[in-house]
């Protein structure tokens, strides 16, 4: 028998994450949870610590790690807890694991899951700011450890499904012509104009199709999320900017597509379930039961798309221009994007303002070269103090 692989779940008490241990719990014999991380569900992180019996756990500070071990330690668990940024890249880079879901939201995953990187782990890419944030060094990162990336982003998993085997040679090279990002449009797609700058966040975070954690939701709304995602598809597939089109899918049942040379357009569909791409990629190339329906095609009925329209979407245009600028622009929009759906979903914030914000700070300064995380991390730093200082002046 095959020893089961090691798996550590950055980010265990998010959305993707409990998908992930969903899976694992289908395939007692195929994956063990070696790390489990939380942020601020300690007591969700707790009771998947009892159910899953991790090796590791960790905990956002020491307070709150001391408590856990004691609790873990009290129902007779070994587990060790460890805390902080610290503590997510030592179980990341573990020599006893094999996998690692890096599905922390945000900037905060990007040291942790560049450690993965660098220890030469497989690597779930859920956490899509990492990369958009480090681009060229995350991938200079993958290709000198021998890193296995496999993207979770729905998007990402389909086109990696659509692409030959030896994509990596060049999308020209594998005959691919261009690549179809889709995008659901989120809640607001046909809400009038007008409307939009009293939109709540109740009414953000309720996507049409997908069940996701809450900062997603809100840059799915404002299609920030699919040019996150174009920004992610350009580094993970070699592509430029204008090789990638985004096509508004309101089903959700296309999860993006690759357009050849010879006319053949390949898709992946599926019911929206994240189950599915996590599934892929855990088991990759193998495939395994994910506990998602089949796709009931009759009851889909019918495959609707459009455009997307860049008044009613201007982060899209943002996140483009990001891209095309290159260096340090995307971790600047993504620094921007991250204070402004906060300040959105503490209600600061107005909607529409989310792309003033970001335009605000990405015109403060020119993109420059990154040689380093640390030039990342300065450049994120320097782009939340400018989106501060823009809320102090609106707010
Ligand atoms: P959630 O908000 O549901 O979960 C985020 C996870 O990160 C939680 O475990 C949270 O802990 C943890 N976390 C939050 N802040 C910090 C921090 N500062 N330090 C350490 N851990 C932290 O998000 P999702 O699961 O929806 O998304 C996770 C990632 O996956 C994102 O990058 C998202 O873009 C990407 N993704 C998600 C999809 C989805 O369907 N949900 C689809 C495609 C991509 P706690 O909850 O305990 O606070
Ligand atoms: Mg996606």
């Amino acid at each position: 028998m095959i020893a089961a692989q090691q798996v550590c779940v950055l980010g265990a008490t998010g959305s993707i994450g409990l998908s992930t241990l969903d899976v694992i719990a289908r395939h007692p014999d195929r994956y063990q949870v070696f790390a489990l991380s939380g942020f601020s569900r300690l007591a969700e992180l707790q009771a998947l610590c009892l159910r899953f019996r991790p090796c590791f756990a960790v905990a956002p500070d020491a307070l709150a790690a001391r408590q856990l071990q004691e609790a873990l330690h009290g129902a007779g668990l070994s587990t060790r807890v460890l805390f902080g940024e610290a503590g997510l890249c030592e179980v990341a880079a573990h020599p006893e694991v094999d996998s690692v879901m890096a599905a922390i939201v945000g900037a905060a995953g990007l040291k942790p899951t560049l450690a993965a990187v660098e220890a030469g782990k497989k690597v779930l890419l859920a956490n899509k700011e990492a990369l958009v944030m480090s681009g060229a060094l995350f991938m200079q990162a993958v290709r000198r450890s021998g890193a296995l990336l496999l993207p979770i982003d729905s998007e990402h998993n389909a086109i990696f499904q659509c692409l030959p085997g030896d994509y990596s040679r060049g999308l020209a090279q594998v005959g691919v012509r261009r690549v179809l990002l889709t995008a659901s449009g989120g809640p607001f797609r046909e809400t009038p104009l007008e409307q939009l700058a009293d939109v709540s966040p109740e009414q953000a975070c309720a996507h049409p199709n997908w069940s996701m954690g809450r900062k997603i939701s809100v840059d799915s709304a404002s299609m920030m999320n699919k040019g996150l995602e174009l920004i992610e598809a350009c580094w993970l597939f070699d592509a430029a900017p204008a090789q990638i089109e985004v096509v508004i899918h309101p089903q959700s049942v296309i999860h993006s597509l690759v357009d050849y040379v010879d006319g053949s357009v390949l898709a992946q569909l599926g019911n929206p379930d994240m189950r599915t791409p996590i599934s892929h990629a855990l088991a990759w190339p193998q495939r395994i039961d994910s506990g998602v329906p089949p796709l009931d095609l009759f009851a889909v009925a019918r495959l609707d798309f459009q455009a997307p329209d860049e008044q009613r979407f201007p982060c899209l245009r943002l996140a483009r221009q990001a891209a095309e600028a290159g260096g340090t622009a995307p971790a600047m929009l993504n620094a921007a994007n991250e204070v402004a759906v906060a300040a959105f979903l503490d209600r600061r914030l107005r909607f529409p303002e989310i792309a003033s914000m970001i335009d605000s700070v990405l015109n403060a300064e020119s993109a420059v070269a990154v040689e380093s995380i640390d030039a990342v991390m300065a450049a994120d730093r320097r782009a939340r103090e400018r989106a501060g200082q823009w809320l102090s002046r609106h707010g």
